[in-house]
């Protein structure tokens, strides 16, 4: 089987992505993360009114021309009151967001303002029109669109659609995505203790692995365990995850060694392609999908290893899956940063290297890059994104994708 480069596995598999139609009204406080279904304008400026950015006077500026003046205090405003316009001569104590009269067109703040014997104030300042006034609609105009289809939703956004009067926002359906690991060597945490590991036996990790991504897209999770190594029993794993989900995720079992029952199983249950790409880690992946009643089930087998799992996850299952929940923002977007070490044997493959941000604002490398070193990914903040055959020397610049770009 010749290699397929990783665009172009990309590709397909966002090709395969047929984004969710089912659209639900959630309260604004239950929306983050979620996917918004549709671009939403405001009905109102923001602020609505001229109002004080400081706790001062609202003045008259052609009533100062130069530091000294006294002036009557005829009007007290507090955030939420309206006040009068004001007369010639006079000022209005006014606090943080509270309206501007008309007729003032300025404030001073209180700190340049002194308390005259007379009861009056003196403002020891000339202030310019406009000065400590934050103008209506200089955050949002009326009709301005707000929040844009296909963004997923970050707690500043809610905070924006709130500050325009939304309390309950169009989201995409989350996507159900029934998960099971393959492997009779699994046990889980907690039913074996680690004193008492048989030989041959490991801890599943990618179980918890998989389903922290997945909780991190907001997928609903149909954890099915672990399903021995066995065509039929992978056969009944598939049609029972298939009636409520509309993605299946394994792991393992995608190799070709006979006690890989992934590929024909899915190949009985519906139809799969089994690709071996050009990335490293994580060459074999299979795609395709799981016949049911009125339709199908995708299905995305990821190989075993657990480095391996994470990074297909994170660079192609990721994608998928976001674009099936509606989102529009697919692909991460790197940074580029100075290598702080030497890559002396790069692989003929497109490398996905586990590193971190140092204090000097460079990129270190951790030492064991093995497949199954899931340490490694604990230990970094992001993956190099290193182009097929490339030594990497210190001082060179590399394209660097964050966690936080890969991991929320
Ligand atoms: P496989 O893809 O099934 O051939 O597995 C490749 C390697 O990954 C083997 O060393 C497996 O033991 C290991 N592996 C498979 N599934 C898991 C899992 N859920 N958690 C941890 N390691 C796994
Ligand atoms: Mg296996």
């Amino acid at each position: 089987m010749s290699l397929l480069s990783f665009e172009d596995a990309l590709l397909q598999l966002l090709d395969g992505a047929r984004p969710l139609s089912e659209v639900d009204s959630l309260p604004t406080f239950a929306a983050a993360g979620r996917v918004l279904a549709a671009s939403l304008a405001s009905a109102i400026d923001v602020p609505p009114l001229d109002n004080s950015s400081m706790d001062g006077y609202a003045v008259r500026c052609a009533d100062i021309p130069a530091p000294g003046v006294r002036l009557t205090v005829a009007q007290r405003i507090p955030a939420g009151s309206v006040g009068h316009s004001l007369a010639p001569g006079t000022a209005a104590r006014i606090f943080t967001g509270a309206a501007i009269p008309a007729g003032a067109d300025a404030v001073v703040m209180q700190e340049l303002c002194a308390q005259g014997e007379d009861g009056r104030i003196i403002v020891n300042h000339v202030p310019q029109t406009g000065d400590w006034i934050r103008r209506a609609g200089q955050d949002i105009r009326a009709g301005a669109e707000v929040l844009a289809r296909g963004d997923r939703l970050s707690p500043a956004q809610l905070g924006l659609g709130a500050s325009v009067g939304f309390a309950a926002l169009p989201v995409h359906r989350r996507l159900r995505v029934g998960l099971f690991s393959t492997g009779d060597e699994l046990v889980m945490p907690g039913e074996v203790a680690p004193e008492a590991l048989p030989p041959g036996a490991i801890y599943n990790s990618n179980r918890y692995l998989l389903r922290g991504l997945l909780e991190q897209l907001g997928c609903e999770i149909g954890d099915l365990g672990i399903v021995p190594d066995s065509l039929a029993a992978t056969r009944e794993a598939l049609r029972l995850a298939a009636v409520s989900h509309d993605l299946i995720l394994t792991s393992g079992g995608v190799s070709v060694g006979e006690e890989d029952h992934v590929k024909p199983a899915v190949q009985k249950e519906g139809a799969l392609e089994l690709w071996k790409i050009a990335m490293k880690p994580g060459r074999p992946l299979a795609f395709g999908h799981i016949r049911k009643e009125g339709g199908e089930c995708a299905f995305i087998g990821l190989p075993g290893n657990p480095v391996s799992s994470f990074v297909t996850f994170v660079m192609l299952v990721r994608p998928f899956i976001l674009k099936a929940q509606g989102a529009l923002r697919l692909i991460p977007a790197a940074l580029r940063m100075r290598a702080d070490f030497d890559w002396t044997h790069p692989d003929a493959r497109r490398e996905f290297l586990r590193a971190r941000r140092n204090q000097a604002g460079g990129l270190e490398l951790f030492p064991n890059q093995g497949s199954g070193v899931l340490t490694s990914v604990a230990w970094a903040d992001g993956l190099i994104d290193n182009p097929p055959g490339q030594a990497i020397t210190c001082g060179d610049t590399v394209s660097f994708l964050p966690f936080s770009e890969l991991l929320y």
